[in-house]
């Protein structure tokens, strides 16, 4: 690679803290967390300083896990939401429940990741009918009480729009009483866009944290954000292949390449 590449690289790196998000870091940042806060699910009325905090699991259910051990080692349980309708995982596929079920037997709590963008129709009436039955298919699957909602890519299609604090009997993690009452901090796209929980933690100005963490950017070793999805992206296709190899062992077919 030429001098000129590596150090627009090395910048990129810099400017976009890939060293950020790392398991290692995420043990940092909980540490510091803990020193300051305590952590609180949706719904609590506490009013100590204290942080919620939720995973939006876009990509990765093995990244989720990944974390949901971390947090369990500090003591700290949050929430994960998961999608019924992701491109990226199945959470009907055995091995991917079986790792959902582990987060649960860490002290962790389920909610639903809800993709607004799925549905046509819009109306109130339609959504209250889709939020339903998503809650009913992921509680069934669960066997748990799913008590808490968010919107995948809340930009997009006005879901911001959408402030009830209660919907289909879940509260609504964007609603206007959450959003009005918590620091808002997440790490979508895989970089802070305002500020670096890092200084968030250490500064500890702000009374009340809602921190949303997306696993899927958070890796065993530094990446640039894409690196991330790819990485997930990949191991997913090796295992599907590995599956089909193990489909044509175990019933002594010829696998023929
Ligand atoms: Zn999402």
């Amino acid at each position: 690679m030429n001098t000129q590449k590596s150090n627009s690289k090395l910048s990129k790196a810099k400017k976009y803290h890939f060293a950020d998000f790392t398991e290692s870091h995420y043990n940092v940042l909980l540490k510091i967390a803990k020193k300051n806060y305590i952590f609180e699910k949706f719904g609590t009325k506490s009013k100590v300083p204290h942080i919620i905090l939720r995973h939006d699991v876009d990509f990765s259910v093995h990244r989720a896990l990944a974390l949901a051990k971390l947090e369990k080692k500090h003591n700290i349980s949050s929430t994960y939401f998961f999608r019924l309708r992701s491109e990226f995982y199945n959470i009907f596929e055995k091995s991917i429940l079986i790792k959902i079920n582990e987060i649960m037997n860490l002290g962790h709590e389920v909610g639903l990741h809800f993709d607004l963008t799925f549905y046509n129709k819009k109306t109130q009436k339609n959504i209250i009918k889709n939020l339903n039955l998503e809650k009913k298919i992921l509680s069934n699957l669960l066997n748990t009480k799913i008590s808490v909602f968010s919107f995948h890519n809340p930009d997009i299609k006005n879901a911001l729009s959408i402030s009830d604090y209660r919907l289909s009997n879940m509260i609504n993690v964007y609603s206007k009483k959450i959003q009005n009452s918590y620091y808002y901090i997440s790490d979508s796209n895989g970089y802070w866009r305002y500020s670096r929980l890092f200084d968030l933690l250490k500064n500890n100005t702000e009374n009340q944290i809602q921190i949303l963490i997306h696993p899927v950017w958070w890796q065993k070793s530094i990446m640039s954000p894409r690196m991330r999805v790819r990485r997930c992206v990949e191991q997913r296709a090796k295992r599907t292949l590995e599956t089909y190899d193990s489909i044509l062992k175990s019933s002594k077919r010829n696998n023929i390449k």
